[in-house]
């Protein structure tokens, strides 16, 4: 069987995403990172609108209704935007673009599995530089490596913390392939890099509609870079990479900032809470996280891989990560207060 394949997709593990049961399964979803909002009425009155005609035609070729909107909420030319069926999409051209066996995919680990199983499929060389003390970002250590493509998670996942802009700027300045700065928890920190693109031309921002504005089933994430870079993915992605619906619908919640910010800021109050609550149960819980969810160490007497069938047992998911370092955590997506209550309960009978 494998002879139908090339060595490189016959040898790569593909990646596993986490559980995605049916909407309308009785779970208390905590496990990828979800909004636990509704997404913006806005969107939803765009969905609800939308005729025949919109099904019928091929939609614009790069999106132009939601680059429109980016443009203005973000305050840059719409050149400077590209707009991809999900992040992931973003992220799977610029590995297709750049990277091959003499072209480095370079990322400090643990971050988001995605990256080294496009690595894997291009194939390109993959060099992984472990964060210092769990979140510092290697910075010397990633310039020496002069990925041709390097991958920054920030905030990262599974860790939750940010990288310091001013690292992000000396690690720009000091590679000569591109910088993505993967903000796929943007709405939920404290600051952005965006500034980055304008200073530096071989700098990319990746953004998704995925969890702060409710949209991950939609699939839109969008780049922000300079035009020269942006020029090679426009040669390479499908010619009608997002569909219409999602172009339209998508722009309504991106002019919708409100909405999307006042969601934020719930889980945020939230994520304190919850923080507080696993505490007292004698978790250990990050300081200062900035995303919508909370990687915790089980005390010492609990098991986590244990702790997440019980949980799961009782219709509570959260991610399990069985890989090294990793093996007495839990990653909890932040839900809402009656959610996360409920979580509480479980691990506190479970405990
Ligand atoms: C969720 C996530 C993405 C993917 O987002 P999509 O737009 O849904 O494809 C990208 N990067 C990180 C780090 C994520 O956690």
């Amino acid at each position: 069987m494998s002879s139908y394949f090339r060595p490189a997709v016959t040898a790569m593990t593909g990646y596993i995403p986490g559980e995605q049961p049916r909407p309308g399964t009785p779970v208390i979803k905590l496990n990828t990172n979800e909004n636990p909002y509704p997404p913006s009425p806005e969107a939803i009155a765009v969905l609800q609108t939308l005729d025949s005609e919109w099904l019928r035609r091929y939609p614009t070729p790069y999106a132009d209704d939601f680059r429109q909107a980016v443009s203005q909420v973000f305050a840059v030319p719409m050149d400077w935007i590209m707009v991809t069926n999900g992040s992931d999409e973003l992220l799977n051209l610029l590995v297709r673009a750049c990277a091959d066996s003499d072209r480095p995919v370079v990322y400090p680990t643990p971050t988001y599995v995605l990256y080294k199983t496009l690595a894997e499929m291009q194939p390109a060389k993959v060099l992984e530089i472990p964060y210092e003390d769990h979140h510092r970002l290697p910075v010397e250590a990633l310039i020496a490596a002069q990925g041709a493509v390097t991958f920054i998670a920030s905030p990262n996942s599974p860790s939750g913390y940010s990288a310091p802009i001013a690292d992000l700027r000396q690690l720009a300045a000091g590679l000569s392939g591109i910088l993505v700065v993967d903000e796929a928890y943007v709405d939920f920190a404290e600051e952005t890099a965006l500034s980055l693109v304008h200073e530096f031309e071989n700098v990319i921002i990746s953004r998704t509609l995925s969890k702060g504005y409710s949209l991950a089933g939609l699939r839109l994430g969008f780049g922000l870079a300079q035009p020269a870079l942006l020029s090679g993915l426009f040669k390479i992605k499908d010619s009608y990479n997002v569909d219409a619906i999602a172009c339209l619908v998508g722009a309504a919640a991106m002019r919708d900032q409100a909405y999307k910010d006042a969601c934020a800021a719930k889980v945020k109050a939230s994520r304190q809470t919850l923080a507080i609550a696993l505490k007292q149960l004698g978790f250990q819980v990050p300081e200062h996280v900035q995303t919508n969810f909370l990687l915790v160490t089980v005390p010492s007497h609990g098991n986590a891989g244990a702790l997440y069938q019980g949980l799961k047992d009782r219709g509570i998911l959260v991610r399990y990560f069985s890989h090294s370092g990793l093996e007495n955590k839990l990653r909890i997506t932040v839900g809402t207060d009656e959610q996360n209550q409920l979580l509480i309960e479980a691990l506190s009978s479970l405990l």
